[in-house]
């Protein structure tokens, strides 16, 4: 059995211009589902980890509600627990 993965992450957005980039999106690894959120600052570079963080959530979601019977194998991997 695979698990699923978060996979060809990226920003929407001028590349070399940060600040200027919306959204951060990848893709799941199992269906090619586009997960996407929207950055969690409107302004500042900084948010980078945080906007990075959202995305791992809004993943974590998608592999619960689609994946279900790869969830506990997604989950116990990963690295850290957010704290909400
Ligand atoms: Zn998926």
């Amino acid at each position: 059995m695979k698990k699923p993965e978060l996979t060809g992450a990226g920003w929407l957005g001028p590349r070399d211009e940060m600040d200027r980039a919306s959204h951060r999106f990848g893709k799941c690894s199992q269906c090619k589902e586009i997960v996407c959120v929207e950055k969690a600052v409107a302004d500042g570079p900084s948010t980078q980890r945080e906007t990075s963080k959202m995305l791992h959530n809004a993943f974590d979601t998608h592999v619960k509600l689609n994946h279900p019977e790869n969830y506990n194998l997604a989950a116990s991997r990963k690295p850290n627990n957010y704290d909400t």
